[in-house]
Order: C-alpha cells, then sequence, then structure tokens
C-alpha cells in the first residue's frame, strides 16, 4: 500500500523522531556500503542526522564497468521499452513520495509540502520528456540520394548534482540518459545524498542490473567521474568554478558535457507593471527555497516610479515570512543548506553596509541552531557590490533602480552570467520583445523560475553549456551520425 504524507509523519513527526534507514550504493544491481563513511547534517538544527557510505575508486571502476556491460542491451530496447520503465520509476517515486520528501526536508532544510512538490515535480517530468520521440531525421530526399541522421545513445552518463534540488535535478538526468539508450553512474552531492542512494534503492528492480547506478561520494568522488575514460559524458548541475574544473578533466577522453551551472538572473519591472499581481510572484521567485534556485531572481531592477512602493511591498512580505525547520507547519522558508554557503551569505551581508545600502528587512543570521538566515531585502543598492555582482544563493534580495529601460537591459546583461532572467510590465508584446535582449538561456514575461519538459532549458555566458529538457537536451545525450544513401538505380 503506499504510505501517504500524513501517515509517514504520525509516524515520525519532526526531524529529530524521524528514522533513517541505512542508506547503501546501487552498484549493478546490488546494495553495498563502504568502508568510509561520513556524516549527513540537519542544516535546521546542525547536528547529524544519518551516516552515508563514501564510495570508493574501485566503487566507482566496479559501477562504471557495469554500466558498460549492461549498455549495449539497454540500447538495443526500443524506446517505448525504455519509456515504460521510466514511467514506472515515476510511478515508484509517487508512491514513496512521502518518504522521500521527508529525506529532502531532512537534510536539504525546505518545508515538507515543498520537497513533496519536488518528488512530484520529478515524476512528472519523466512521463512528459519520455513523451517526446527522438526518432531519425531524413535531412534530403531527391535525385541525388537520401541523407538521414541518425541519434546514437553516447554510452555511459555520469551524472553530479549539487544540494538545492537533489531529487528534481537528478531525475530528469536519469530520464535523458536512459531513454536514449544510454547507462548511468549517479552521485548527488555529499551534503544531500540521502532521497538521491534512497531513489537508487527503489529504481533496483525496475532496470536490469548496471543500467542505474547510484553512488554517494566526496567532491574528489566527483573528479575522478570527470577523468573517468570508462565514462562517454559527464552531465553536471553545480557552480561554475566547479563547472570549470569538470570542463578541464573531462578533457582527458573528450568527454561530452552539460553543464547547468550558476546563474544571477535579472528581473526587470517596467512602472507600467501591475503590481499586486507582481508583488507576490517576485518574492517567490526570489525566496523559494530561500533563494537556493539557480533560476531564481537575484538582481531586481526596479524603474523610477514604482521603485518605493515595491521596496516596500517586498520588505512586508520578507518579514512576514515565516522561516524554521521544514517539518514545522506553516513554514515557508527553511535554512541555508550548508555551512559553507551559511558563511558566504553572511560575508555577503556583511558587504552591505560598506556598499552604504539600505537595509529593508532581515540583514542578518538568526539567533538559533541551524543555518538559518532572516529573508533580507536591500534597496538603493549598486552594481559593483558583492550582493550584486556575485550569486549570493541565500535569502537575499538586491532592488536596484533604474530611469531609461535601454540602461536596465545593459546592466542586466553585463555579467558573466546568463541563466535566465524576466520582464514584468502591462505591455505583453514589449516585455516580450526586451524579454528576448536579454543574454540568457532561458527568459520570461510577468513570471521568473521553472522547467518544462519540452522546453530546452540551460545557461548562456558561464551559466552553462548546452540544453537539458525538450528535444534539444535529449540529443545531447546522444551521437549523431549522418548516413548518406544512393539514390534507387
Ligand atoms: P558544487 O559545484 O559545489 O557541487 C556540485 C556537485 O559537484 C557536487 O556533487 C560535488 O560533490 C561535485 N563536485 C565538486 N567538485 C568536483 C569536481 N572537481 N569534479 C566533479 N564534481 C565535483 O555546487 P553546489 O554548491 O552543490 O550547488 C550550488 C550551485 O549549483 C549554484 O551555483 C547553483 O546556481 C548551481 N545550480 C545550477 C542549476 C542549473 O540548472 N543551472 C541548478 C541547480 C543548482
Amino acid at each position: 500500500m503506499s504510505e501517504t504524507c500524513a501517515d509517514f509523519l504520525s509516524a515520525a513527526s519532526t526531524a529529530t523522531s524521524l528514522r533513517v534507514r541505512p542508506v547503501k550504493h546501487l552498484i549493478d544491481g546490488q546494495l553495498e556500503g563502504s568502508e568510509s563513511s561520513f556524516e549527513v547534517v540537519n542544516p535546521s538544527t546542525g547536528g547529524a542526522c544519518a551516516t552515508c557510505p563514501e564510495g570508493s575508486r574501485d566503487q566507482l571502476d566496479r559501477a562504471v564497468a557495469a554500466a558498460r556491460r549492461a549498455q549495449p542491451q539497454w540500447a538495443a530496447r526500443t524506446s517505448a521499452e525504455r519509456r515504460k520503465l521510466l514511467c514506472r520509476l515515476a510511478g515508484v517515486l509517487r508512491e514513496h513520495q512521502a518518504e522521500v520528501a521527508a529525506l529532502i526536508t531532512l537534510e536539504q532544510g525546505k518545508p515538507l509540502a515543498r520537497a513533496v512538490d519536488e518528488v512530484q515535480r520529478a515524476a512528472s517530468q519523466v512521463e512528459r520528456l519520455t513523451s517526446v520521440v527522438l526518432d531519425k531525421e531524413v535531412l534530403r530526399n531527391d535525385s541525388t540520394g537520401r541523407v538521414e541522421l541518425h541519434f546514437r545513445p553516447l554510452g555511459v552518463i555520469g551524472a553530479i548534482t549539487p544540494w538545492n534540488m537533489p531529487i528534481v535535478l537528478a531525475v530528469p538526468k536519469i530520464t535523458h540518459a536512459l531513454y536514449t539508450g544510454n547507462t548511468v553512474v549517479l552521485k548527488p552531492s555529499p551534503y544531500t545524498p540521502l532521497a538521491t542512494l534512497r531513489l537508487g534503492e527503489l529504481a533496483r528492480h525496475i532496470f536490469p542490473p548496471g543500467v542505474l547506478n547510484v553512488l554517494a561520494g566526496s567532491d574528489r568522488f566527483g573528479q575522478w567521474m570527470s577523468e573517468h575514460t570508462g565514462l562517454d559524458k559527464i552531465s553536471f548541475t553545480g557552480s561554475v568554478a566547479t563547472g570549470k574544473r569538470v570542463m578541464a578533466s573531462a578533457a582527458v577522453n573528450l568527454k561530452r558535457l552539460t553543464l547547468e551551472l550558476g546563474g544571477n538572473d535579472a528581473a526587470i519591472v517596467l512602472d507600467d507593471v501591475d503590481l499586486d499581481e507582481a508583488i507576490p510572484k517576485i518574492f517567490a521567485a526570489a525566496f523559494a527555497n530561500s533563494g537556493q534556485v539557480c533560476m531564481a531572481i537575484k538582481r531586481l531592477y526596479v524603474q523610477d516610479k514604482v521603485y518605493e512602493h515595491l521596496c516596500d511591498a517586498l520588505a512586508e512580505l520578507a518579514r512576514s515570512a515565516r522561516v524554521g525547520d521544514g517539518f514545522e507547519p506553516g513554514v515557508q522558508l527553511g535554512p541555508v543548506q550548508n555551512r559553507p554557503q551559511y558563511e558566504v551569505v553572511k560575508g555577503i551581508l556583511e558587504d552591505v553596509p560598506r556598499a552604504r545600502a539600505r537595509i529593508l528587512a532581515g540583514g542578518r543570521a538568526l539567533d538559533r541552531p541551524g543555518y538559518f538566515i532572516a529573508p533580507t531585502v536591500v534597496g538603493d543598492i549598486t552594481e559593483g557590490t558583492r550582493l550584486v555582482d556575485e550569486e549570493p544563493f541565500g535569502p537575499v534580495l538586491p532592488i536596484l533602480r533604474f530611469r531609461e529601460v535601454e540602461d536596465a537591459v545593459m546592466r542586466a546583461n553585463d555579467t558573466r552570467f546568463g541563466l535566465g532572467g524576466s520582464v514584468w510590465s502591462r505591455d505583453i508584446d514589449r516585455a516580450a520583445l526586451i524579454a528576448a535582449r536579454l543574454e540568457v538561456g532561458i527568459s520570461w514575461v510577468n513570471h521568473h523560475t521553472g522547467a518544462d519538459a519540452l522546453v530546452p532549458f540551460g545557461g548562456a555566458k558561464e551559466s552553462g553549456i548546452g540544453r537539458e529538457y525538450g528535444k534539444d537536451g535529449l540529443r545531447q545525450y546522444t551521437e549523431t551520425t549522418s548516413v548518406f544513401i544512393p539514390p534507387d538505380p
């Protein structure tokens, strides 16, 4: 019988009483521990909440070898068969959503309801992405003959994920790779390995041994993967700095790469905006997951006439947001996920007075255990400050003023990041033209954040290389062969 969130939580109503069953790697269809282990910390308390096995070099080699052995037979199945098994994974995720969501809240900190959303979104992304048909294409068919474009799997994909959304970032990587006939070795962040290892365990009886391998490990383990000549591609989501290291290491065998990296998204609010509609949406797009979203609004450019109103309204929402342990009912925002990131956000806040900006709400860490920062809104700030120029990846929003739209577009684009951006206005056509001029991979009008499984997603500039989702995303897990066929004699 499938458990419900309520059933699960009545048995374990708070993080402290949540019993985490021992987690293991999935290697070649078998669950395994390791000689070494590390502690997983609950960011709402700062204390250890579980012990996780730490994958060794030998275990990685065995996982890669198993994935290589399993790949030809997996690729020989039809895409319909592969879709069927992937949709079973989606079903199993939904059946176990209460448990998986509780693990996400425990290790990542987000409110439980948001963790449930994450699991449900991951499941539906599987179904939507595998509805895309990736058949051979005929490029030319005339008296000179026919040219066909065939898509072949690359082989074995190494997938590496960060800590902000462990399941909704891992499951689509598995889906892209397996649906296109590749096999996978997946490594979650060492900060949030629990839900992903549980996912591997749940998938164990769905896929043949070796098709999906899930191993927890340190950053060094990620580097071993990037350098491993048995892997044909790395699909990486994480920071720009690590993405550059992955790219350098992957050169060893010219691995294919998808790099989904950090962002510093700008939202441009024009003075004809519908304020009542925009304000809650902008707040959510900046502060969801306590700002730990790659495509969160991280720089808010607001036109003169509506500047003060927007500052006041967002500050009010920040002051009234309920911050706390994600297991407490009614909590809207959880902690920053780990101590190093907490120190980064605190350092950025310490820099704000030097910038002579106005702190409109928050501005400090909360005096309680765990890694909590008060939701912070900063006005009268400009470029050339850490808060504006860097990716804070925490619950802190700078609001910048502009007079001319051209100036806002230029400033929004004046960054090495290029993930997402948005324009807010009642004049949708005008806003759409401006949104198309943002130097980013995804832009929105009167909206910000969200990935659609049928639409390519990824970053421009240093926010990444390649795209995930849609036909474009699937193609990037394949090699193309152009086949020239002569005309019939
Ligand atoms: P990170 O780069 O520190 O770590 C990400 C993963 O890389 C972890 O699993 C880590 O163990 C591994 N790793 C570390 N060193 C490695 C190496 N040398 N080789 C291979 N793997 C290595 O990132 P993080 O702090 O976990 O995540 C936050 C960052 O991720 C933010 O910048 C955020 O914007 C970005 N992000 C981007 C997207 C996107 O889709 N563009 C989505 C979510 C998060």
